[in-house]
């Protein structure tokens, strides 16, 4: 059977869903949604076409997942429930503290009209959850420890963005080495916010800004950057356009725990991504849960799912028999 797939909203993600398409033969791109002027967004995939999002109506018959590639901040919060009353779909929100508000909506619109749906699919939230899931599950007696980076942190950039004074800024969050090593050689550290991450800051200034006033208000900013060792480094916009173009992310989840009767024997689970390209990576993620959700909707298992609900044989394109013959 073939997938066909919609994609709503062309941007990182959403450009990253077209090249996936490309590596997967199961799925088909039907069409790409967007709010701008179809004439101003170009696609790569020749003979599809890119339609007006006032149009998806038409396409409820054409579509059997749609993949809503908006942003998490307020594209998704809307978009989600809304088309899952017209298509099965899925998306890959990340606002964590939101999450249960987002999916008692999506599921509510797409049980009312016998949609399957799944939210929160990528990276994190997406399999960072498993691996915490898997970890808590196995190892009781422990403790958790996710660390991110390096990696660009969106929310963090624009913040310092909107400085007086900014004219381009890129925030990377890193991990600290120290505190990795620590808990993979499994000592259990307490490590406080300061002890886990570094931010680390390249800034491109207005003609005439106070450079010190920048670094401060991004140093002291509550929420941001206070709870962090925070570097700021001053560029020219030459150097910003050269070095600060990339989309690299990833990293760690650990789950350390003890067993034995007195909990004599420690166990450290690790899960590790380091990604040259954070929406490439996301988008290949949604795809293989997307062939899942095609499956639900086939069952007639409507409503809204997360990684948590899904079986791992329903997001490969072998059989049961060939997954137990080669990959068991
Ligand atoms: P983005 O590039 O900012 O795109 C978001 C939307 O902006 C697009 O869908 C597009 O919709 C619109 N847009 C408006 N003008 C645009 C322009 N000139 N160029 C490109 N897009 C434009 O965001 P993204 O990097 O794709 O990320 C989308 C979301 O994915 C993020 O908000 C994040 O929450 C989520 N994410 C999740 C994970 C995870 O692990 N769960 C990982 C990575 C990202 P229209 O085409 O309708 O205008």
């Amino acid at each position: 059977m073939t997938i066909r797939i919609g994609i709503m909203g062309y941007g990182n993600l959403g450009r990253g869903i077209e090249n996936a398409i490309h590596d997967n033969p199961d799925m088909q791109l039907q069409a790409v949604f967007t709010r701008r002027n179809p004439d101003n967004v170009k696609i790569r995939t020749a003979g599809v076409p890119v339609v007006e999002a006032k149009d998806i109506e038409k396409w409820t018959d054409k579509i059997d997942v749609l993949v809503l590639a908006g942003g998490s901040a307020t594209d998704l919060p809307k978009q989600t429930p809304r088309y899952a009353e017209m298509f099965n779909v899925i998306d890959t929100f990340d606002t964590h503290a939101n999450i249960p508000q987002h999916f008692a909506e999506v599921d509510e619109a797409a049980r009312a009209n016998g949609k399957a749906a799944m939210i929160s699919v990528g990276w994190d939230p997406g399999l960072f959850s498993l691996a915490r899931l898997f970890g808590n599950c196995i190892l009781p007696n422990g403790s958790d420890y996710t660390f991110w980076g390096k990696g660009v942190s969106q929310g963090h950039s624009d913040a310092i963005r909107r400085i007086n004074g900014v004219k381009n800024a890129k925030q990377y969050t890193c991990p600290v080495e120290s505190a990795i090593t620590a808990v993979r050689n499994g000592e259990n550290p307490v490590l406080t916010t300061r002890q886990k991450h570094t931010r680390e800051c390249y800034v491109v200034l207005e003609e005439g800004a106070d450079a010190a006033y920048v670094e401060n208000q991004i140093k002291t900013m509550p929420n941001y950057f206070d709870e962090y060792d925070t570097t700021v480094h001053f560029i020219s916009e030459e150097e910003f356009n050269r070095n600060h173009q990339g989309l690299a992310h990833g990293g760690f989840v650990f789950r350390s725990g003890t067993t034995g009767v007195n909990g004599e024997h420690n166990h450290v689970m690790e899960f590790n991504l380091k990604l040259d390209s954070n929406p490439e990576f996301t988008a290949h993620v949604v795809l293989a849960y997307a062939r899942a959700v095609a499956r639900l909707a086939a069952e007639k298992s409507f409503g809204c799912k997360t990684v948590f609900d899904i079986a791992p044989a329903y997001l490969s394109p072998l059989s049961g028999e060939e997954l137990r013959k080669k990959m068991l």
